[in-house]
């Protein structure tokens, strides 16, 4: 009982440092629903299991993990698209989220859709083709259609989800022109359902802490963020090398991590970028996309960010943020797994750099717990279409840049974009 109440105190204190985090001080309509979700999970939290802890109070304390919610209270997710990301990251990560449950499956492939229905409990009646994903409509289990599908065909399956009455979570790039983003913003409003785009790297505990960080000031003035993002690709069949289904290549693929991390680790929107790219001309693998694209982006502040993205050079991943008092890095960055922050800070007038301890999440699974918690507690995601669509116009911009060999000026978004923060995992 004793322990019961010090676990119910510590949890009290730990959503207490959750919403403070989260800069609820003055609240919205959006924020204060927010929050009363944090007071539903206080309450889940009362039926977490307690374990006598294995190791002697020096060690560092055990972690009883959850609470879960029970089958029947997650929120049914439809995974639309059985690809590499599908199968090998997003299916997965259901059994390590909190609220989510895989319930229905959307495939043009129906012996692949039943094999894998089996192996994670999904009715057969709940399998459904690229023609019959509108019958989804009449299908109770499902809340939330998950959108992981070639970029340019995100735009169709959203407004046809919408139109189906379900909440919707697209992968990134949330398409492959600004009028689709905003054709699936209007239908999404129109249907009265959430929309959101899977940043998952905006739910990742390191990113989350560098967020805090340049929040803080501790990193000072933002000065200069370079980040790269690169990979080897190899058959030049897929659809990522044609731009009819992907709208691009290396830049709105693995560029935008690095865009959209300068965007919201900073806080800021860019006033005016300048891009440059390459296209080998004796390469298969780029007869319609770039192989890389680098780009620099100014922010009013000052801020210069400058990223690069590439399709033909081995994997490369990191980021740093500079300030007028410290750094943050990360590397590697923008992966599934393995992430690595430095940072160096002023302390008493020396630098001292660390290596902050942050337990690693699984960044579906919290994105995804994220998307069912805005369902459950009528929020708006942290990460909305309208975030999508400034990362689209940004790219459109950087492209012409690219054309045109001059900077183009950018206007700020016409909307916030993004919800209120989301809370810790
Ligand atoms: P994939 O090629 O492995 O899977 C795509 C799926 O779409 C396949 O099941 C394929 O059969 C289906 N499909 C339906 N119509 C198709 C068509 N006309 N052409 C090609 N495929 C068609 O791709 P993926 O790697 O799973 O990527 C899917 C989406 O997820 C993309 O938008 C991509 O940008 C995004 N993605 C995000 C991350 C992340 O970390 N968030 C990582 C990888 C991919």
């Amino acid at each position: 009982m004793a322990a019961q109440s010090a676990n119910r105190r510590d949890f009290l204190r730990v959503a207490a440092v959750a919403v403070a985090a989260s800069g609820l001080g003055s609240l919205s309509d959006a924020q204060a629903s927010q929050l009363s979700g944090v007071s539903k999970t206080i309450s889940a939290q009362q039926d977490a299991v307690d374990l006598t802890p294995l190791h002697a109070s020096t060690e560092s304390p055990d972690k009883t993990p959850g609470p879960f919610d029970a089958p029947s209270e997650r929120i049914g997710f439809a995974v639309v698209g059985l690809g590499h990301l599908s199968l090998g990251q997003i299916l997965p990560a259901f059994g390590k989220t909190k609220h989510c449950r895989p319930v229905a499956l959307v495939s043009g492939d129906s012996a692949k859709a039943a094999k894998i229905a089996a192996q994670y409990g999904i009715r057969e009646s709940s399998i459904y083709d690229y023609k019959s994903y509108d019958d989804i409509r009449s299908n109770p289990d499902v809340q939330v259609t998950y959108i992981v599908l070639p970029n340019s065909m995100h735009a169709e399956y959203v407004i046809r989800g919408a139109n189906s009455g379900k909440h919707i979570l697209c992968e990134k790039p949330m398409a492959t022109s600004v009028a689709d983003c905003e054709r699936m913003i209007a239908a999404c409003k129109a249907a009265n359902v959430k929309l959101m785009i899977a940043y998952r790297q905006q739910y990742e505990p390191m990113n989350r802490a560098i967020v805090k960080l340049v929040h803080d000031g501790k990193l000072g003035a933002l000065r200069s963020i370079i980040a790269t993002n690169a990979q080897n690709q190899g058959d030049p069949l897929q659809w990522r090398q044609k731009i009819a289904l992907s709208g691009g290549g290396c830049l709105p693929d693995v560029g935008i991590y690095c865009l959209n991390a300068a965007r919201f680790l900073s806080g800021e929107e860019p006033s005016e970028v300048r891009g440059t790219l390459h296209q080998p001309e004796d390469d298969p693998r780029f007869r319609e996309v770039e192989e890389s694209c680098s780009f620099i982006a100014k922010f009013p502040s000052g801020l210069i960010a400058a990223c690069s993205s590439g399709y033909g050079a081995h994997k490369s991943q990191w980021m740093r943020l500079e300030g007028d008092r410290g750094w943050a890095e990360l590397n590697p960055a923008f992966g599934y797994t393995g992430l690595k922050l430095r940072t160096s800070t002023v302390q008493d007038g020396h630098d001292v750099v660390s290596e902050p301890l942050i337990e690693a999440a699984d960044q579906f699974a919290v994105e995804m717990d994220h998307m069912a918690l805005c369902v459950r507690n009528n929020v708006q995601p942290h990460t909305s279409g309208e975030e999508g669509l400034q990362d689209q116009s940004i790219i459109d911009a950087i492209y012409e840049s690219a054309r045109t060999g001059k900077s183009v000026s950018l206007a700020a978004p016409r909307e916030a974009t993004r919800g209120p923060e989301p809370i810790a995992p």
